[in-house]
């Protein structure tokens, strides 16, 4: 993973190796068009930023790579497990703005779909061989419900995936070091049968710092996939104010950036 410009949005650039069939990689908050607080590239429709401003930053993203606003897909994220196919050709994608989801599937190309995060961590797996692609937003609550690994069960049902042929890329997101939770979260996690002591570290009663990326790259190997073909972001997002949104950190005045993938034709 490295940053990256196109036209004028920096970002950070994901290859799967050995592969060509899709175009994918995270936003920073760089070279948008949000004032302050939110600058400046603010790709998030719910936060306090004006609604036209957001749409700005959301066409020059989509302009950059080539499609228009409309073929760019976020659902409404509300840290729930539903997962949004699509798998028909479409002129206008803009519908699905309003439809709940936190996870997109499709094997459409030329169709960009995207979550936008502050804190949580974004995950783009893309399908070489069915020529499928998958975006998952997984915050604590998605990580618990395990959401990654039923998008992955998503793509074998719906497009017949191999999970070790997959690959998968977890993006930057709020890291260990800041990232500090209580006991509903430990709860939600041994409910869900995640194991907590790997991916949980205890620091004072009730209180532990936990490693989202930990936790989603061990349930990518548990859904089936291969070592080496999922990469992972080390970057903190609430340590690197400069280069990222964080809702920890600025709380209401935090804008999103985005985890985005997209087929080639
Ligand atoms: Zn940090």
């Amino acid at each position: 993973m490295q940053v990256k410009r196109i036209d004028r949005i920096q970002y950070i650039e994901v290859k799967f190796p050995g592969t060509a069939c899709s175009t994918q990689g995270f936003t920073t908050r760089h070279e948008g068009v949000s004032r302050p607080p939110y600058n400046s590239l603010n790709l998030g429709m719910n936060t306090q930023d004006q609604q036209a401003t957001v749409e700005g930053n959301r066409s020059l993203l989509a302009r950059a790579f080539g499609i228009n606003q409309e073929a760019l897909v976020t659902p409404r994220q509300v840290h729930g497990s539903d997962i949004l196919v699509i798998n028909e050709q479409n002129e206008d994608f803009s519908h699905f703005l309003s439809v709940e989801g936190d996870a997109v599937i499709t094997n459409q190309p030329n169709v960009m779909i995207g979550v936008c995060v502050a804190d949580c961590v974004p995950i783009l797996i893309c399908d070489p061989v069915k020529k499928v692609v998958a975006v998952v937003h997984a915050g604590w609550r998605g990580t618990a419900d395990k959401l990654v690994a039923k998008s992955v069960a998503g793509m074998q049902s719906e497009f017949g995936s191999n999970p070790a042929r997959l690959h998968a890329a977890i993006g930057p997101c709020i890291k260990k070091c800041c990232y500090e939770v209580d006991e509903p979260v430990r709860k939600a996690f041994q409910q869900g049968g995640i194991d907590w002591d790997s991916c949980a570290e205890s620091k004072s009663p009730g209180k532990w710092h936990l490693d989202l990326t930990a936790a989603n790259r061990e349930l990518l190997l548990l859904a089936g996939l291969a070592a080496d073909l999922i990469q992972f972001s080390d970057q903190c997002v609430c340590c690197h104010s400069e280069q990222f949104f964080s809702y920890r950190r600025d709380k209401d005045e935090s804008g999103r950036q985005m985890g985005f993938i997209m087929l080639k034709q």
